[in-house]
Parts: structure tokens; C-alpha cells; sequence
């Protein structure tokens, strides 16, 4: 079975995403670390990340691997661990320009869809339901306001999880610096040519803004009789 879930940055997609993967025996698939790794190994390379052609080389040559560790995973690309290197404000302000990039996308949509051939998949994006997936059981639009986005991005910079509950006092001055950084990356995936991020229209739309983790968990697998079986254990 295949589940997409897409939205905008820090809408808990990925922790939602992960969780529903682990009980459902799902594999998971971050496809943001996916172009995260390329505009890193453009960073690293002295590449500019406006320069299309140069972009697309990278892509097209990257090795990206998922490697999995304890809960998580590891995120190994051409043989590197980039798993910290990937979430710097340096890489996150390159990766709007990369993900914009058309053929860097044609690269990564073939990557994501033949994991998709090799198993039950969830996968977390921007356009894995309009795009990769369009034929997924079960399409999620996962959305939070902006402010809600923005403290859950703050609290885990800080080492908390407000997923978890596990709060942690954070500075207004930072929080307001990721306010304005979703901000920008909201507008610029939502209003490039290629893929923007829009729901699709078959999809459910879930706002997250006032709604404890473990709810939003419940809310998705009750959406699909396939997903309440394999998270009861009735189905694998
Ligand atoms: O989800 P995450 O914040 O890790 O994604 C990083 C960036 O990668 C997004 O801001 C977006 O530009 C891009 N992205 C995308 N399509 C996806 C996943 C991510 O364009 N399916």
C-alpha cells in the first residue's frame, strides 16, 4: 500500500509520517531529505544553487541512501552521513531554488516512485499525492498555521519534541527567524511551476494548529480500514 502525506514546513508531517510507519510496518520516505541531499552536495561542491544546469548534474548523479537507526533513520548520501548537515539554515535556504529546479525533480520523482515499486510505502512531501503517487490508497494534506509550525520548529531546535511533550523554553528572536523562514519556503514551493505545493483532490485535509500528536496519528489511520488493520496487528 502506498500513503502520501504532503504540506508545508514543520506541519508535523514527518513525525506523523514516521510514527504511522513504524506501526503499521510501513517503510518510510522522506523525500525532503531527498532534495535536502542535493542542494547540500551542491553547497559542498562551491555550486550555486540557481545554476540549473550545474543543479541537475548533481542530481542526476547522487547516490541517496536511507539507513535505518534504532527509531530513526540515517540519511547517507554518495557514501557521506549527512543526516545533520542536511537541516543547517545554510542548506534550507539553498533547497527552495534546487527543489524549483524541474529537472532535478524529474530525478527524484523516478527515485521516490520505484521505492514505491519495492514495497509498502509511507512517503512525506510537497507533491507526493499530486505528483509521485497519484494513485495512493490514501492521500493526507496535513496542515498547522504558520505560528504553530514555527513553535514546533523552535522547541525542536532546542532539543524538546512537543510531539512528545517534552517542552523546552525557546527564544522569541529564533522563533521569529523561523517564522520568517517557513514563511518564505511556503511561498516560494507553493508558487513554483513545477509541482507547487497544493493538495490534491482526492486528499484529506487535516489542520494540525490545535491538535495533540497522538490525535492526529488516530485521525489518519482511522481514514483507511487497510491502515486501522495493520496498526491493530490484523494485517501486515
Ligand atoms: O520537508 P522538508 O522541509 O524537509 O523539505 C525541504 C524542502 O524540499 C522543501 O522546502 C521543498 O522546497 C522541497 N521539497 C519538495 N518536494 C517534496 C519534498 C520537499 O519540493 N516532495
Amino acid at each position: 500500500m502506498i500513503v502520501a502525506i504532503d504540506g508545508p514546513s514543520g506541519s508535523g508531517k514527518s513525525s506523523v509520517a514516521r510514527e504511522i510507519a513504524r506501526r503499521c510496518g510501513l517503510t518510510y520516505l522522506d523525500t525532503g531529505a531527498m532534495y535536502r541531499s542535493v542542494a547540500y552536495v551542491c553547497l559542498e561542491r562551491g555550486v550555486d544553487p540557481d545554476d540549473g544546469d550545474a543543479v541537475a548534474e548533481i542530481a542526476r548523479q547522487i547516490a541517496i541512501d536511507f539507513v535505518a537507526d534504532g527509531e530513526g533513520q540515517r540519511v547517507i548520501a554518495n557514501g557521506e552521513d549527512v543526516t545533520a548537515q542536511i537541516r543547517t539554515p545554510e542548506v534550507e535556504r539553498a533547497v527552495s531554488p534546487v527543489s524549483a529546479n524541474p529537472r532535478v525533480r524529474e530525478v527524484m520523482v523516478a527515485l521516490q516512485r520505484s521505492a514505491g515499486e519495492r514495497g509498502d510505502v509511507i512517503a512525506e512531501g510537497r507533491d507526493i499525492g499530486t505528483v509521485v503517487f497519484p494513485r495512493a490508497e490514501l492521500k493526507v494534506f496535513l496542515s498547522a498555521s504558520p505560528e504553530a509550525r514555527a513553535r514546533r520548529r523552535a522547541v525542536q531546535r532546542g532539543g524538546g519534541n512537543l510531539a512528545t511533550g517534552q517542552s523546552v523554553a525557546v527564544d522569541a528572536a529564533d522563533e521569529q527567524r523561523i517564522l520568517d523562514d517557513l514563511v518564505r519556503r511556503d511561498e516560494y514551493d507553493s508558487s513554483r511551476e513545477t509541482s507547487p505545493l497544493r493538495p490534491a483532490e482526492d486528499a484529506h485535509l487535516i489542520d494540525s494548529s490545535s491538535l495533540g500528536f497522538e490525535e492526529v496519528v488516530t485521525n489518519i489511520l482511522s481514514l483507511s480500514p487497510e491502515l486501522s488493520a495493520r496498526a491493530e496487528g490484523r494485517l501486515s
